[in-house]
């Protein structure tokens, strides 16, 4: 029975699982990481198409069936050199330890996961802080959180979680899938995006310090930037200064500024 605190959905629309294996351009022998692999439907898909798969499952009942049924489904292909199970929260793994000699770190890593909804964000933040080289990250998520990370400035659904995954890597929304073709079903229709790191990413030096910068931008979506930086710079004329030496204008909402904007914003307020 799928333990609902876990967030398992699973996918039984045989449809939706080879279009994520497609949105990954899955090849033989791929490295793929896959969180939360469940009863191993997608799994199974991965491991078919030639991928060596490493995956993270927290739930203690999963591992015997997978041990069990995926042999079976994979008729002919011995499991032994080609999937590997590790028994834990994949937001305390330690990517290069767990996963050993089993991949060739010199080599990228694709991440293949329909993710637990409760924790798709630190999944991601997790993912792009580690020393990992990553070729892509195909992960489905709900379709509000896929509109949150592909958004544009000048929308609604533009905010910090979009410039923090925005400034490293490229976001493309691979698919949409509905939310019958889970089960259980979930409430909202999910979304397949591919997140590729950037070759060139903006220099940030201090993530923290920028990743805060911008949420107290967003503070009060709907007041103007110049009322949102009050915390940031109390003083009214220097806050008045730094917006004109940065020709940004106060008036604006926190949705219409750049990430280009946010970037230069951050550099002239000093770490806490
Ligand atoms: N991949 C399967 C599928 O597509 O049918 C299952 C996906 S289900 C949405 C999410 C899976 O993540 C579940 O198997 C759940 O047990 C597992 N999971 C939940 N929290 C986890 C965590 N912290 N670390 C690793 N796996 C987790």
């Amino acid at each position: 029975k799928a333990k609902k605190n876990l967030g398992q959905n699973f996918l039984v629309d045989q449809n939706a699982i080879l279009g994520i294996v497609a949105a990954a351009g899955i090849e033989a022998d791929d490295q793929v990481i896959e969180i939360g692999p469940g009863i191993g439907s997608l799994t199974e898909q991965l491991l078919l198409a030639g991928a060596k798969v490493f995956a993270y499952e927290v739930d203690d009942s999963l591992p015997p069936i997978l041990q069990t049924e995926l042999p079976q489904k994979i008729n002919g292909v011995s499991l032994a050199d080609r999937f590997k199970l590790i028994l834990k929260d994949v937001l305390k793994a330690d990517f290069k330890a767990d996963i050993g000699d089993f991949f060739d770190f010199s080599k990228p890593i694709k991440v293949v996961a329909n993710l637990p909804y409760y924790i798709t964000t630190p999944i991601i933040f997790a993912l792009a802080e580690s020393d990992l080289h990553f070729a892509s990250l195909t992960l489905m998520m709900q379709k509000e959180v896929a509109e949150r990370l592909e958004a544009k400035p000048g929308t609604k659904a533009f905010g910090p979680l979009t410039i923090a995954v925005q400034t490293q890597m490229q976001v493309k929304l691979a698919l949409t899938v509905s939310h019958n073709s889970f089960m259980p079903r979930p409430k909202v229709d999910s979304s397949v995006v591919v997140l590729t790191p950037l070759t060139d990413k903006p220099a940030i030096s201090n993530r923290e310090h920028f990743n805060w910068v911008v949420k107290m931008c967003f503070s009060q979506r709907r007041k103007t930037l110049n009322n949102n930086l009050k915390t940031l710079v109390p003083d009214k004329d220097e806050r008045k200064q730094l917006l004109q030496c940065l020709g940004i204008d106060g008036h604006l909402r926190p949705e219409d500024l750049t990430i280009a904007q946010f970037i230069e914003i951050a550099k002239e307020i000093p770490a806490k």
